[in-house]
């Protein structure tokens, strides 16, 4: 390590920095942030920069600064726009011994600024020593994914609790106490439900100690989008990060179990090649137990997990055990094939309906209700459709739907290794039989895979839809 972080005070410090421009105003914006006073120094100062000046958040001086003058300051930034202009300040700041930061020159730098992650009281730092600022940015990213909006807001209210805390919580069950508040008050708080969190805090200092039982126990049904992990949504990260038991399925990428903390027990609930998947009320039984030993369980799903995700069974056994329970949701597989085909579900005038469906109980009553569904002006998104593409066909044949409709099937949609086949409701089983042939192992289409199928408003404008002069090539 060439350089230490460490926190430095700065309440009513001055700092400096030489510049007024763009370069300037972002150094502002973090000094900003503390309880610093700021002093801007230069012949002139951009709309941003003035209305600083002018409300009275910073100072502004147009002399040429002086060695000395410089040294005064906690802390110099040299960001004047003008890398060679910057070089002789931090020259000057230098030799007055003031420590310097001159903006893209990390050579001159004495101090370097982190990347932040601001939920102030609680601040993460990420430095690099000025050799990867991108990299940092990407730390930033994740970490602000793990870190909930109101995290600051929590841990000052722990803040205040804390004296009181120490005269009421003998020592000894002083670290418990505060586990269980940075646990399940905490996310009360992260609910919105400020003052539940505090009230709840305040009768277990009146206690002398936290509750015991199951209290911290929870199970929440996260999707895990449709297999690219950046697809996740930071909510489905950070319950990832604070699982103590992770049951996944089989749609779910082994890429979006890496976001999980490394010592959350994992459980594979899905169907294994040549093994059962478990029953569903295995897994209902098994989430509720360890639910019930207070632990917190991720119940994770591919997709969203509201949509034929049997989401209403594992809810149904957490409101019959008197667990919490809740819904992360997450990118539907329609949502990510729309992504794939680079065409929206829905277009104006001409498809102002979006249905999702399933034909895995392939019955004639589940077949007609998918041609009662493709009325015209609607996409229809069929899920676990592969397998019944014949009697979709000649169902909706049969109802009248014309056979140019446009079909399109998206597998492994988001992946690497996705794949698109484009033909029409009369052709849809064999051109899913084409695609199949030309697929490298000449086998078997990647699961899993959507269908989707598009009745316009009018006939005519089938042919005007924008999408068809965008090619879409094939992986
Ligand atoms: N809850 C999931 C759907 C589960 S049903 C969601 O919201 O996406 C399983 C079906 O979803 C699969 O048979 C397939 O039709 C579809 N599916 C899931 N992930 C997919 C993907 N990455 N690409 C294409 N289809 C997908």
């Amino acid at each position: 390590m060439k350089t230490f972080p460490m926190f430095l005070r700065m309440d009513g410090r001055e700092v400096i920095i030489v510049g007024g421009g763009e370069q300037a105003a972002q150094k502002a914006r973090l000094i900003l942030k503390t309880e610093a006073r700021l002093t801007l120094i230069a012949g002139a100062l951009d709309d941003e920069l003035d209305a600083i000046v002018a409300c009275g958040r910073a100072g502004h001086e147009t002399e040429p600064p002086t060695s000395d003058r410089l040294a005064r300051a906690a802390l110099v930034f040299a960001a004047s726009g003008c890398p060679a202009l910057d070089a002789c300040i931090a020259g000057l700041a230098r030799a007055g011994g003031a420590l310097v930061n001159a903006v893209d020159q990390p050579d001159l730098c004495e101090a370097f600024t982190p990347s932040i992650v601001d939920r102030d009281p609680v601040v993460v730092a990420i430095g690099t020593e000025g050799t990867a600022p991108v990299l940092s940015r990407q730390i930033k990213t994740r970490i602000e994914g793990m870190l909930e909006p109101t995290l600051g807001g929590f841990a000052a209210l722990a803040g205040r609790l804390r004296g009181a805390v120490a005269d009421a919580v003998p020592k000894e069950g002083r670290r418990a106490f505060w586990h269980w508040a940075f646990d399940g008050p905490r996310r009360t708080f992260t609910a919105g439900q400020e003052r539940a969190a505090a009230q709840t805090l305040k009768a277990a200092i009146a206690a002398g100690a936290a509750p015991s039982g199951n209290a911290g126990g929870s199970i929440t049904l996260v999707g895990a989008g449709p297999g690219a992990p950046d697809l996740l949504t930071l909510r489905a990260v950070r319950h990832l990060q604070e699982a103590d038991v992770i049951f996944y399925d089989r749609l779910v990428d082994p890429a979006v179990l890496e976001l999980a903390r490394r010592d959350a027990e994992r459980v594979y609930v899905g169907k294994a090649p040549g093994a059962h998947a478990w029953p569903q009320d295995s897994i209902d039984r098994v989430i509720v137990a360890e639910a019930k030993k207070g632990r917190r369980v991720v119940r994770l799903k591919g997709g969203d997990p509201s949509i034929f995700g049997r989401a209403e069974e594992e809810l149904r056994a957490a409101a019959a055990a008197g667990i919490r329970a809740a819904i992360v949701p997450g990118v539907t597989a329609a949502s990510a094939a729309a992504s794939s085909l680079k065409r929206p579900l829905t277009e104006r005038g001409a498809t102002q309906r979006l249905v999702l469906a399933t034909a895995v109980s392939a019955g004639p009553a589940a077949l007609r209700g998918l041609a009662q569904a493709l009325t015209p002006g609607t996409t229809l998104a069929i899920y676990m459709g592969l397998g019944a593409a014949a009697g979709i066909r000649d169902e909706l044949l049969r109802q009248g739907l014309p056979a140019s409709l446009e079909a399109e099937i998206v597998s492994q949609a988001s992946n690497a290794s996705e794949t698109i086949c484009r033909t029409t409701l009369g052709d849809l089983v064999d051109g899913i039989a084409g695609w199949r042939s030309r697929m490298i192992d000449g086998a078997t289409i990647p699961h899993p895979a959507i269908i989707l199928l598009r009745h316009p408003a009018r006939a005519a404008d089938a042919a005007t839809l924008p999408h068809l002069s965008v090619p879409v090539v094939a992986a």
